[in-house]
């Protein structure tokens, strides 16, 4: 499955988040495709449509669809025998597929900042210049011989050697490799690299109980998004506090105390939706009268590999597809009506899924 990985500094309130992740948690048990390790925390996608969908097709149970976050602070912290702490921490981070960087925007006298002062730029400065060093080795590496291909008219290596180039000059100016243009051939030339600062990044702005309820938009934020803003991140506000509070309510509970505090959603449940975009992931459905369940799937998948996220024999045997898009069903208000209406139509082996899709497969067992 995929997986965002927390990184931060010390006392930014990276674990505080991790256990409000977890707290609020799914059940492993019913996500086979999820990791079962204690640095990672399993949480349910909110989604209305599961709603709406229960509602219409009155299943026996209803399964949301699950994203994963892994505590690389804590892997790292377990694991430190033998390699130096800091190569732990880069291995890590090579295998998660999005990086959520908490950055504390809060002041605290209790809470002791690791530079004496809370400076969120230079936080985050400090953990992405480690990462563009890490990957400037990467680079230089490769860029020689890149070089040296291309002055023999090598073509492939002369669109690897100018992608490379620009990288290089990003990271001299202190850039990721994300905020380069590349354009399509040129990130195929360098996806084998697996840089670590080309991975799509969130920054959680960590802020005061009074902050958040003030808006959230304190100064240390406003420095945040300008930052991210160069660099093509997003950002998200959060108390992780408050976040570890809720994640101990229940769903009743927990709408009545974000009323009261007048908080529309949850940052947690916000957090996921993003880091959902980010990776570039969606949601289908299926809803039989057993189980209602929404799938993940990446944007772009077609229908038997769809179909294979469920199970492998299901890809195998794919024949056919029962889809009617989401709106569609609703509109009709039952799945024999929107036959009716012609709303139902059978895919074949190159349809590309689409969000919101409620497909029935068809399949050879
Ligand atoms: P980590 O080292 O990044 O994992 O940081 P922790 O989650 O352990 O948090 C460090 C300290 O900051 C703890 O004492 C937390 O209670 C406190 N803390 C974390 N988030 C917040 C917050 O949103 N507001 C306040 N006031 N304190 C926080």
């Amino acid at each position: 499955a995929l997986t965002t990985g927390i990184v931060g500094l010390p006392n930014v309130g990276k674990s505080t988040l991790f256990n409000a992740i977890t707290q609020a948690g799914a059940e492993a048990a019913n996500y086979p495709f999820c990791t079962i390790d204690p640095n990672v925390g399993i949480v349910e996608v909110p989604d209305r449509r599961l709603q709406k969908l229960t509602e219409l097709v009155q299943p026996k149970k209803t399964v949301p669809t699950a994203f994963e976050f892994t505590d690389i602070a804590g892997i790292v912290k377990g694991a430190s025998k033998g390699e130096g702490l800091g190569n732990k921490f880069l291995s890590h981070i090579r295998q998660v597929d999005a990086i959520l960087h908490v950055v504390r925007c809060f002041e605290d006298e209790n809470v002791t900042h690791v530079a004496g002062t809370v400076d969120p730029i230079a936080d985050i400065e400090t953990i992405n210049l480690e990462l563009i060093l890490a990957d400037m080795e990467t680079v230089d590496k490769r860029i020689g011989r890149a070089e040296k291909l291309a002055k023999q008219k090598d073509k492939q290596a002369a669109i690897e050697f100018e992608a490379l180039s620009k990288i290089k000059k990003a990271f001299e100016n202190e850039l990721p490799a994300r905020s380069v243009e590349l354009n399509e051939e040129e990130e195929k030339m360098i996806h084998g690299l697996h840089l670590l600062t080309i991975k799509p990044v969130l920054y959680a702005a960590n802020v005061s109980e009074e902050g958040l309820l003030d808006g959230g938009e304190n100064e240390y934020v406003q420095k945040v998004r300008e930052y991210a803003k160069a660099e093509n991140a997003e950002v998200i506000v959060i108390c992780a506090k408050i976040e570890s509070e809720i994640a101990e309510l229940d769903g009743d509970e927990r709408q009545a105390f974000l009323e009261e505090i007048g908080i529309e959603e949850a940052g947690l449940d916000q957090l996921i939706r993003a880091s959902y975009s980010l990776l570039g992931l969606a949601t289908y459905f299926t809803a039989g009268v057993q189980e209602v369940r929404a799938w993940t799937f990446r944007r772009g998948t077609k229908a038997p590999q769809a179909a294979g996220i469920i199970h492998t024999d299901f890809e195998r045997g794919f024949i056919r597809a029962e889809v009617v898009s989401y709106d569609d069903l609703v509109e009709a208000g039952s799945m024999a009506a929107a036959k009716e209406k012609g709303k139902v139509r059978l895919e074949g082996k190159e349809y590309v899924v689409q969000d919101g899709d409620v497909i029935h497969f068809r399949f050879n067992v």
